[in-house]
Parts: structure tokens; sequence; C-alpha cells
């Protein structure tokens, strides 16, 4: 009785821990498709690839795999490679729902591909090459490498198109570019790039805002029409709803993640 009782306790502490702390670095198994449209969105910046790298035009190389394939959630967003990046799916023109517990769409970046995509602004922000484009009422700074400027007002002028009650959503912005670290890390944020938008904080809900539950997980919440969100991913921006860690105010550029 006693060894049996002992082998249920492990069996509970095993299965704890595993649900806990789920490990990842195995390579999606649609990797290749996942690739082909990598290159495909960024056509100035990416060469080619292969199954041990990605080749810049530069003539940078990033390594494919670290062939770890027991990180913790922590080590894919501190220290990712390339394949990583797909390996939670974005669930595009989707009804929003809570996510399960660390799944972040898109939030996992090798950070030398976005700096070659966009510049580093600790370096200067000419580099970036940004440009002013309306944002109803005002206007936002925005990077004009990888077309993102001509995608938000692409965006911009299908959300005008909106019922009125939804303008309020839009604007003021929260911001554009901003050359920080994501908040509570060293890694630099997709507003470092310019490449990503937050729109009216007022109904925004994120994170870091509400205290977890009981049981330790953070509770999600949304007030962002669908709407919205769809115009947004019809224009190769992901949305921060659609993360665990969630952030609805939060939109970025990353058409490798959408189908078209
Ligand atoms: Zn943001």
């Amino acid at each position: 009785m006693k060894s049996l009782l002992a082998v249920l306790f492990l069996c509970l502490t095993v299965s704890t821990a595993a649900a806990g702390e789920p490990s990842y670095g195995a390579p999606p198994a649609d990797l290749a498709e996942h690739l082909e449209r990598l290159k495909r969105a960024y056509p100035g910046v990416i060469a080619d690839y292969d199954k041990a790298k990605l080749t810049l035009k530069s003539g940078v190389t990033i390594p494919m795999s670290d062939g770890r394939r027991d990180k913790s959630f922590d080590e894919l967003l501190d220290d990712p490679d390339v394949d990583d990046m797909f390996a939670i799916p974005y669930p595009a023109h989707t009804k929003p729902k809570a996510p399960g517990v660390n799944v972040d769409p898109g939030r996992v970046r090798v950070e030398a591909l976005f700096r070659a995509l966009y510049g580093d602004c600790r370096k200067g922000e000419a580099a970036l090459r940004m440009r002013r484009v309306p944002w109803f009422g005002g206007s936002v700074l925005i990077t004009t490498r990888q077309g993102v400027d001509r995608a938000l007002e692409a965006t911009a002028r299908d959300l005008a198109k909106l019922p009125k009650p939804m303008m309020k959503y839009l604007a003021p912005s929260a911001g554009t570019y901003n050359c920080r670290a994501i908040a509570g890390t060293q890694r630099l944020s997709m507003h470092a790039y310019g490449a990503s938008i937050d729109l009216n904080t007022e109904f925004a809900d994120y994170w870091r805002w509400r205290k977890p539950g009981k049981d330790g997980k953070i509770a999600w919440t949304n007030r962002m029409p669908m709407e919205i969100v769809e115009i947004f991913e019809r224009h190769g921006f992901i949305w921060g709803g659609r993360w665990y860690h969630y952030d609805t105010m939060h939109f970025e550029y990353r058409p490798e993640l959408l189908a078209r």
C-alpha cells in the first residue's frame, strides 16, 4: 500500500511539473512553410535558408537551431533560435479566447534577425528610417523598413471604414517608436524597431496590471473589438491580445506568422 501511494505521489508530482513547465525547442512539423513565409515577408533582407541556417543578404548567417529541445519558457524568450520563433502557432483570424499558460505566439524573437530587419535604435535612430503616418486625428512615427509604414497606412484606411463607436479604441495611440527593452527584461521591444503600435490605453488590458488568480494563473481579459484585430491581422500585424501574457492595445508587424 505504501509503495502504491509512493508511486501515485510520484505520478502526481511529475505531471504537475510537466503541466507547469512545458519544454520547447522541438522544431514545428511545418517549419519549412514558416521559413518560406519568413523569406517572402522580408525579401530585401533574407537571401535564403537551409536546414542549418538563415542567410541574410548582408552575408550574415543566423543558426537555425541550437539543438536544444528542453528549453523552459524563459529560456525560449531569452535565448531563442530561428525555429523556436515558430514553436507556438499564431491563431490568426480566430475568435479570441484565453490562451493556455505561456502560450504567447509571436513573443519569441531572434534579436539578430530583428536588428537586421530594422536596425538597432541604441546606435542611433537614423538606421530605423522612420516617418510620420497620419493616425486618426494625429500622427505616429513608424519605420519605413520592410514596408511597415505602408502596411500601417493600409490598416488605417480599412479601420476608418468601421462604425464610429469603434474610433475610440484607435486613438490617441499610446505609442509606436520607443527605444526601450520589454518591461522587466533586457530584450528589445518591437517598439524599439518602430514596427509596432499601441492603441488607446483607456480600453487596454495588460497582464501586468492584474494580480494573478489564487491558482497563480493570469486571468485573461479583453475589450478590443475583433473587427479591429481582424483588420490589423489582414495587413500583417499580430495582436498582443492573443498572448497568455496579454497586451490588448499592442499590434506588431509580423507577416511571417500570418498566412496570406
Ligand atoms: Zn506595445
